[in-house]
């Protein structure tokens, strides 16, 4: 019998919800309390000192030396009184987690004696031992070592993990030649130049406008599945999907988990990351089921870009941290069963002025408007330019099982903007002559007016388009559910920025004396929609009418990441992020290459699982029962049963069939492997994909097979009812 899946069942079905520690009866009374805002270290500084540091992060200028000591030891003294002994300096390396090295503060002064303290020195660089993370070869040619330095725009925070608390500082991570080795350092440049460009565009319009923030809302979707039922599944341990696994009698079809009550257990995990999460200062709102059964989300208010990004993934990290402890294993892969949804990270985005304004909020007021159609349109026709580099942007090995499955969006990207919005671009785009009327009349003529006050009908939604317009912003859930956001973020910035930056540069070039400044823009707008109409699409993004439709209009259906990455290489894109000043030549060939490279680590480690479950999982399993076929066969023979007899043989042939199609293909797989493994990164990414890869599912349709044929007492592997069904 198969033990370790059958006591894994007793377990997870004698699981009770655990209790939650409320820290306050008012969110507002923890919110924060692990987080160093400027605001706190107003009372551990002096007013001089205090004033300089909100200056200097405001201008983003760098720190002195002085002030930094001043700084670090009163984010020590805080830190020290809420039981801290460790400090570390936290960064987002390529490989996609997130990394610490900790120093306590522990010193002896020059009597000996044991003293706490921090430096300004150790607060604003550290040098972690990097020789483990991925540098595409970067550092070997550039300088054997790298530093992390503080990101004083990302506030501090204490980390708690049992008793263990420690003050973490968010990070950039850079070679000592200034080379970035992390996702921090270019999304902080794309930053930069986008609000810059917009701020630029915004001054037609406003010459209040002095800052353009970039702002993001992640949506976090994940499955939960009970950790000793998790734990029995190799595969979830060590892929975090199932590479095996027939699809349950029930699977989602009945859509009740999406509108269900949440179950009592997976409410007090989410009470109880909540709470973590407030506590850290990310401010987590909704919670809600998803399709999926066992599929959940969770989202926050949106902020700035930055901190968004440093909160997804402090979140991921809390909520793996207290899944634990609630005896589940989160699962943030993108597809962890097949057959049902996967799991996405919608990323809303849009920009806001510093005098308070939404640019991608429509309004009543067509001079406002007009500025809205402006951002609105440029933001369109960034992505038509570079939708090629925005499916780069989400590319990795475990995306690809979604995108274009079950009710994901496909790997084809399109805008979608809705009817309304359809109607105004269209109607600008045909009205080629323009009457003008006087002032605010002006645009009348183009329908703009017909742009509701109370922003857009809500629910002209479309879940099926990988970067649709929602109202106020637009909403990127191409994203993979367990990327770090920087990337796609990244990307979306620059080519904003730089379409942005394009857009002045021709309203400057094609004004002339006396024109309307208005007509210019309108003139450009029109071209622009034109141009980029191919990007847009409201259809059904599922269909297959859709693959179709895009191929005539000349969009790519990149379906593979390895193929998805080869668009880094490409001069255009090697130019933009050159002229732009976010990546060298070599730096982002640098990045392709540690994208390849962890592409080939993720298919290589599931390729050599299912080799390895496939042997010593299911083979046993399936020559048990054909020897009791046999066995049974031969007892019908001896009680001259011979009809019965050739009913069972035929199962029997058919099991034997299976299991000759598993171990065929296994070791074709692991010989396409070692041909795989020779080459270099790149062409190791696209043989992985191409040679390696199409073996999975020619096993696991066997495997699945055999898992319907065999006795349940011997299969050693939870099944998806168990796994997804039971909490
Ligand atoms: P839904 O898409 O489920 O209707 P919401 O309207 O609640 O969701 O928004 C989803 C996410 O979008 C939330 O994280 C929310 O904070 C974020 N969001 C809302 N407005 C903006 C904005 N102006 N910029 C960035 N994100 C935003
Ligand atoms: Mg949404």
């Amino acid at each position: 019998m198969a033990i370790l899946r059958f006591s894994a069942l007793q377990m997870a079905q004698s699981r009770q919800p655990k209790e939650v520690k409320v820290p306050a009866s008012k969110i507002s009374e923890f919110y924060g309390s692990h987080v160093f805002y400027l605001h706190t270290a107003e009372a551990y500084l002096s007013s001089a000192n205090y004033k300089r540091l909100c200056a200097t992060i405001e201008s983003g200028e760098k720190i002195d030396v002085e002030l930094a000591d001043a700084v670090a030891s009163a984010m020590k003294t805080w830190a020290v009184e809420r039981g801290v002994t460790h400090f570390t300096h936290w960064f987002q390396p390529l490989r996609g987690t997130t990394a610490e090295k900790h120093d306590s503060f522990f010193e002896l002064n020059n009597k000996g004696q044991a003293i706490e303290r921090f430096k300004g020195g150790e607060l604003i660089k550290q040098e972690p031992d990097a020789s483990s993370f991925p540098s595409g070869g970067l550092r070997n040619t550039f300088e054997a070592r790298g530093y992390t330095a503080w990101d004083s725009s990302s506030p501090a925070f204490i980390h708690e993990s049992g008793s263990i608390k420690t003050l973490c500082v968010p990070s950039i991570f850079v070679s000592y030649t200034g080379v970035a080795l992390d996702y921090k350092t270019p999304l902080l440049k794309s930053l930069d130049l986008l609000n810059k460009a917009a701020t630029a565009v915004c001054q037609y319009f406003d010459k209040e406008v002095t800052k353009v923030t970039a702002t993001l809302g992640i949506e976090q979707e994940y499955f939960l599945v009970d950790k000793a039922l998790a734990m029995a599944r190799p595969d979830l341990v060590l892929c975090g999907r199932t590479i095996f696994g027939h699809s349950p009698a029930r699977g989602q079809q009945l859509s009740d988990h999406y509108f269900g009550s949440i179950p009592l257990r997976v409410k007090s995990f989410m009470q109880d990351f909540e709470n973590e999460a407030l506590k850290l200062g990310i401010p987590v709102r909704t919670r809600h089921n998803e399709v999926a059964p066992s599929q959940y989300e969770c989202a926050p208010l949106f902020e700035e870009v930055n901190l968004a990004v440093d909160h997804n993934s402090l979140l991921m990290d809390v909520m793996n941290r207290v899944a634990e402890a609630h005896d589940f294993k989160i699962l943030f892969h993108e597809k962890p069963f097949a057959g049902i949804n996967g799991s996405g990270k919608h990323n809303n985005w849009s920009l806001q002025t510093n005098t308070g304004r939404n640019l991608l909020a429509p309004s009543s007021k067509p001079k406002e408007n007009l500025q809205f159609l402006v951002f609105f349109v440029n933001v369109i026709k960034a992505v038509h330019t570079y939708a090629d580099l925005m499916r780069a942007g989400i590319a990795t090995a475990s995306n690809d099982f979604r995108l274009g499955g079950h009710e994901a969006p496909p790997a084809i990207m399109s805008v979608f903007i809705g009817k309304q919005l359809s109607s105004v671009l269209d109607e600008l785009e045909k009205n080629a002559t323009l009457a003008i009327g006087k002032g605010e009349n002006m645009y009348m003529k183009l329908g703009i007016d017909k742009v509701p006050p109370i922003l857009l009908d809500n629910t002209d939604r479309n879940r099926t388009s990988p970067f649709a317009f929602t109202g106020n912003k637009f909403e990127f859930r191409a994203v993979g559910s367990s990327a770090n956001s920087a990337n796609p973020m990244m990307i979306l910035n620059s080519i904003v920025a730089d379409q942005l930056m394009e857009f002045h540069k021709e309203v400057e070039s094609r004004s002339k004396d006396g024109q309307k400044r208005e007509l210019v823009i309108i003139d450009i707008l029109r071209d622009y929609i034109r141009s980029s109409k191919a990007i847009r699409f409201e259809g059904d993004g599922y269909s297959e009418e859709w693959a179709k439709e895009a191929q005539k209009r000349g969009l790519k259906n990149i379906k593979n990441s390895a193929h998805a990455l080869e668009i880094y290489g490409q001069n255009h894109i090697k130019a933009l992020f050159s002229k732009l000043g976010i990546f060298s030549e070599i730096e982002l060939e640098a990045r392709q290459e540690i994208e390849y490279d962890k592409y080939v680590l993720q298919v290589q480690i599931e390729s050599r699982l299912i080799n390895d479950l496939a042997q010593s999982h299911i083979v046993p399993a399936a020559l048990a029962y054909q020897n009791r076929l046999a066995e049974n066969i031969k007892h019908l023979r001896d009680l001259g049963l011979e009809k019965e007899a050739k009913e069972r043989m035929e199962l029997l042939q058919t099991v034997s069939g299976h299991i000759s199609t598993i171990l065929k293909n296994s070791s074709d797989m692991l010989e396409a492997r070692k041909k795989a493994n020779v080459l270099d990164t790149k062409a190791a990414a696209l043989a992985y994909c191409d040679k390696v890869k199409p073996y999975f599912d020619k096993i696991r349709k066997s495997v699945d097979e055999l898992e319907l044929l065999i006795d349940d007492e011997l299969w050693t592997l939870p099944k998806y009812r168990e796994l997804l069904f039971i909490k």
